[in-house]
């Protein structure tokens, strides 16, 4: 009967393509881990205007998200926000554009369908070419209903209201900078299209002049769409990799990287909390690769060290959460280099105290892209978080600071494995 039992399980496993030991991290929603596709509810793009003097929201541009505006009393407005399916981790972005009738200050309230406040409002606005944003930092949190409150001034002209700045962290500002790329060791490809039609795009930066073996280095950035702060701190890092530094031109003689800047582009034009166009965390696919855009740089990647001459030493995966943190591998499961991670976070951490880093590690179990580059190349790989509301000028320092030292670590790993 035992016997039966077990049998029917394994079959089970086999034919549904489910995780079956990694359930999931404490902060993930029941049933995270199941990537086989869910349905999403596409927000309805419009006008929504409320109360007398009239007062509009919008949310009909890339990136947005609102699903509904309402009155609660002469100067308070209601924003419902919800996520594109759930359940869902709590990362509820949103962005949309308000204006009235009349000038005045009002207050705002953003309720959360399925989660509770968690980025600060960012107000930007541009009138007759003059642009003008601030962050809201004293915006109230109610705790009982995770809504959040804050005042606005509000205008005859737009303004955007939204989890964070929308410059450069856009679909389209991807796809604007790399049609305008000029260093000629840089070259886009798209290896992959999203369920929604989107590129997946890859950058491919080779300017390798050795003779044998040639190192690797894999970034992936943006699978979670509102992690911006870490799309910001790869866009520092990737351009200090492709700078004229001689330590970047020295870096580049020996190593190839190969970036994905932005995996769910799905996500990031349709202002997603976390998923894809499937309503797939893409970042509890690295196993079952049931999606098209883990399967897009699983392929790409196989395909790059199908020649003996490519070997992959390293990959960074860039995340944001509520704090500057390293996910390395466990320090005693070996890799190639090994505890990498644990050195260049030391580096990191003494050169830029004030950043606070930490670091934790993990086993290698669960479906997460890390661990995808550890099971299959035996490389050292790291999930890099910045803190969701650092601000640039840091995070500047925290991308080139870490790019510079990465690269010197990776030197002396490649001369050690080449002697
Ligand atoms: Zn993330």
């Amino acid at each position: 009967m035992k016997l039966k039992i077990l049998l029917l399980v394994s079959f089970a496993l086999a034919s549904c393509k489910s995780t079956s030991e990694f359930t999931g991290f404490s902060y993930d929603p029941p049933g995270g881990t199941d990537t086989s596709g869910r349905e999403i509810t596409e927000q309805k793009r419009r006008v929504i205007g409320a109360g007398s003097p009239k007062v509009w929201i919008s949310n009909e541009f890339e990136g947005a998200r609102a699903v509904d505006f309402y009155q609660i009393d002469e100067n308070t407005f209601e924003v419902l926000i919800a996520p594109e399916n759930y359940p869902i981790n709590n990362s509820p972005w949103y962005a949309f554009s308000i204006w009235g009738e009349q000038e005045r200050p009002i207050t705002l309230q953003i309720a959360y369908k399925e989660g509770r406040h968690r980025y600060l409002p960012k107000v930007y606005r541009n009138i007759d070419g003059l642009s003008y944003s601030h962050i809201i930092q004293d915006a109230e949190f109610d705790s009982l209903t995770g809504t959040s409150i804050f005042k606005i001034y509000l205008e005859t002209d737009p303004q955007t209201v939204s989890a964070h700045f929308l410059e450069n962290i856009r679909f389209s500002d991807l796809e604007k900078t790399l049609s305008s790329l000029n260093q000629p060791f840089i070259s886009l490809d798209t290896v992959g299209t999203t369920h929604q039609n989107h590129p997946i795009l890859e950058l491919t930066v080779d300017e390798t002049s050795v003779d044998g073996e040639k190192g690797i280095l894999a970034i992936v950035s943006r699978q979670h769409p509102p992690e911006v702060a870490a799309y910001h701190a790869y866009q520092y890092f990737f351009s200090t990799l492709t700078s004229d530094s001689q330590l970047a031109r020295e870096f580049r003689s020996y190593f190839i990287v190969k970036a994905y800047p932005m995996l769910n582009p799905d996500g990031v034009i349709n202002g997603h909390w976390r998923h894809n166009g499937a309503g797939v965390d893409l970042n509890r696919d690295w196993i079952n690769f049931n999606q098209p855009e883990t399967q897009a740089v699983r392929d790409a990647l196989l395909s790059a060290t199908s020649t003996n001459d490519n070997r992959v030493y390293y990959a960074v995966d860039f995340h944001s959460t509520n704090e500057n943190i390293f996910y390395p591998i466990l320090e005693e499961v070996e890799t190639f280099p090994d505890n990498l991670t644990q050195r260049w976070f030391e580096i990191i951490d003494t050169s830029l105290p004030d950043l606070n880093f930490s670091s934790e590690e993990f086993d290698t179990s669960s479906p997460i892209a890390k661990n995808w580059f550890y099971r299959t190349f035996g490389s050292d790989a790291v999930t890099f978080e910045v803190y969701d509301e650092l601000p640039l000028d840091e995070i500047r320092n925290l991308g080139v600071n870490s790019a510079n030292s990465l690269m010197e670590l990776l030197l002396d790993e490649w001369k050690k494995a080449n002697p």
